[in-house]
């Protein structure tokens, strides 16, 4: 068995998992084993070629991408201002003209 972490809150010992939460029979608290790994390092988004996107990067689309519940493409070449990186499948929110807002996987852009 793994041992684990003490309370934060009141700093019993005695503290138990319950699903993906840690639990404190002493005063209630729980709290997200995910909390343990605060200390890691943030999460790096890479374009195509492997450099590194930051909030409010343009990028360019290198490949055709439909659009989620329609019938609009994303062209290849697309320019895509004012990026925003979120956690998740599509990593990439943005707004494109024309289309609006979506979301783009960071693997199908290039930093412009
Ligand atoms: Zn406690």
């Amino acid at each position: 068995m793994s041992s684990l972490p003490k309370c934060p809150e009141c700093s019993s010992e005695y503290t138990y998992e319950d699903g993906i939460n840690y639990v404190c029979p002493e005063c209630a608290h729980e709290w997200p084993q995910a909390a343990e790994e605060a200390g890691e390092a943030e999460k790096v988004f890479k374009d195509a070629n492997g450099n590194v996107l930051q909030d409010g990067d343009s990028v360019t689309v290198i490949k055709d991408l439909k659009v989620k519940g329609s019938s609009l493409v994303v062209k290849v070449g697309t320019k895509v201002k004012n990026i925003r990186l979120i956690d998740g499948d599509h990593d990439i929110d943005c707004k494109i003209d024309g289309i609006g807002a979506m979301k783009l996987k960071s693997e199908f852009v290039r930093k412009a």
